[in-house]
């Protein structure tokens, strides 16, 4: 197992997956596909979050219940794709803070640069997830956490569904400190930055644009 990578083998998550590998899924189930895959890993990416106690009163009787420590989440969409995910880790938790991190690759330097960035307030108080399908070379990823951090953030989590070994590799060398959750680790990049076996572009499945 790659450093700081955790692999989300729920077999929904794997069965799920599979679907939006095939070519011939279209645009629509593509869409729904991404939003579920969603909520199961923020099931599962929030499963350690810590709890306090709180009193309430039931219709029977008083107790100690558990509610969630501290500030509600942050959720960082990096764009565009990020927003396929997003919208899986709002249905569950939809309390959530939401930050967007747009980001393009220059294809002459090929070095990420940023064309929006908008995040919530108190962001180093939260439990941040940083959103983005694709980890491929990881240059745009491991931007995006810099950028959070620059901007305060201290407990960051990166999200995606497929990581390639390369872009594992470099996100940890620019980050040892965040944790990657993924639902799968594939072979290899091809020679354009794809991954392989993959699903395709991302982008372009779950808003059609291609
Ligand atoms: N981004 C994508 O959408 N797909 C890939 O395979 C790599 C990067």
């Amino acid at each position: 197992m790659e450093k700081n990578t955790i692999v989300i083998e729920h077999p929904l998550v794997q069965h799920k997956l599979s679907l939006m590998r095939k070519k011939d899924t279209s645009t629509q189930s593509f869409r729904r596909l991404i939003r579920e895959i969603g909520t199961l890993l923020a099931y599962e990416v929030t499963k350690d979050l810590p709890l306090v106690f709180q009193e309430i009163e039931t219709p029977l009787m008083k107790m100690e219940a558990p509610f969630l420590e501290g500030k509600k989440l942050c959720l960082v969409s990096i764009m565009r794709a990020g927003n396929g995910l997003l919208e899986g880790f709002l249905d569950l938790v939809p309390s959530s803070r939401v930050g967007h991190i747009g980001l393009y690759r220059d294809p002459k330097t090929l070095v990420a640069v940023e064309y929006y960035l908008k995040l919530p307030e108190l962001i180093n108080q939260r439990l941040v997830l940083a959103l983005d399908p694709m980890l491929a070379t990881g240059h745009s990823s491991a931007q995006a956490v810099t950028r959070l951090k620059e901007n305060g953030a201290k407990n960051i989590r990166f999200v995606c569904l497929l990581a390639a070994p390369e872009g594992i590799k470099y996100f940890n060398k620019v980050h040892p400190d965040i944790q990657i959750f993924t639902a799968a680790i594939d072979k290899k990049l091809n020679d354009h930055a794809y991954i392989l076996p993959g699903l395709g572009d991302a982008g372009d499945r779950i808003f059609g644009t291609k």
